[in-house]
């Protein structure tokens, strides 16, 4: 369950904490190590995520509603699932998504030390590297939780830090198909970057079929104001 963005260990590297959203991105190379991207620069799009997978039997319905609706999306893995399920892995890559690193353990970064947030880091993009052959560009911290050590720890494993503009709450028992459209999508705007999960690993048990259901309403609110629905990397690659 994503809780609200927050900041810690930053004691340690005050220098390196970036996190201000996307008014302080990269205009200088220590910016560009660190800074925190929840938009995308391109206006045209919304970029569309989904955190927590893979899961078996949601996967394959998600892989094929996006699939219906010609859409590409991108996948925020947590390493142990891939584990768990390397086919799956490969087969959202097969599919042409987009591959994010989600963290080996799904784990909050202000419990965890240093040296732990830099080694799971790195084990979550090696994860995805094993089974699809490329290292992933972004990596995505559990409930959203950057400190400087996530900083640093995203910058050795050469990913860059995304968070999101935009979510469907749908990891609560309360969330409906309906609220999770609206909470994702009913005012959305060129550029964001949308949260949504693909499973219920660590969510409310069954939560990813409402998410399920709100997608294709989620898609056509998208579209409905001209934008294109997409991964974050555009159609140039990793364009923002
Ligand atoms: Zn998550």
């Amino acid at each position: 369950m994503p809780s609200p963005i927050a900041l810690g260990l930053g004691a340690a590297l005050p220098a390196l904490l970036a996190y201000a959203g996307p008014a302080a991105l990269a205009s200088t190379p220590a910016n560009a190590l660190v800074a925190v991207r929840k938009r995308l620069r391109d206006r045209r799009r919304v970029a569309i995520t989904f955190d927590d997978g893979p899961q078996p039997q949601a996967l394959e319905q998600f892989l094929r509603t996006l699939d219906d609706e010609a859409v590409r999306a991108t996948f925020f893995i947590v390493g142990e699932q891939a584990l768990r399920h390397p086919a799956l892995v490969r087969q959202i890559h097969a599919a042409g998504h987009e591959l994010g690193n989600h963290g080996f353990a799904h784990r909050n970064h202000l419990l965890r030390n240093p040296f732990g947030i830099a080694a799971d880091i790195e084990r979550g993009a090696q994860a995805i590297a094993e089974l699809v052959g490329a290292r992933p560009a972004l990596f995505r911290p559990p409930y959203g939780v950057v400190t400087a050590a996530t900083c640093l720890g995203a910058w050795r494993a050469q990913s860059r830090l995304v968070l999101w503009s935009r979510w469907g709450r749908d990891w609560r028992a309360a969330a409906t198909p309906g609220s999770i459209a609206r909470s994702a999508a009913l005012r959305v705007r060129g550029g964001d970057i949308v949260l949504l999960h693909d499973a219920d690993h660590y969510a409310s048990p069954g939560s990813w079929r409402n998410t399920l259901a709100a997608l294709p309403r989620i898609l056509e609110l998208v579209r409905a104001l001209g934008l294109q629905p997409t991964p974050i990397g555009g159609p140039a690659g990793l364009t923002w």
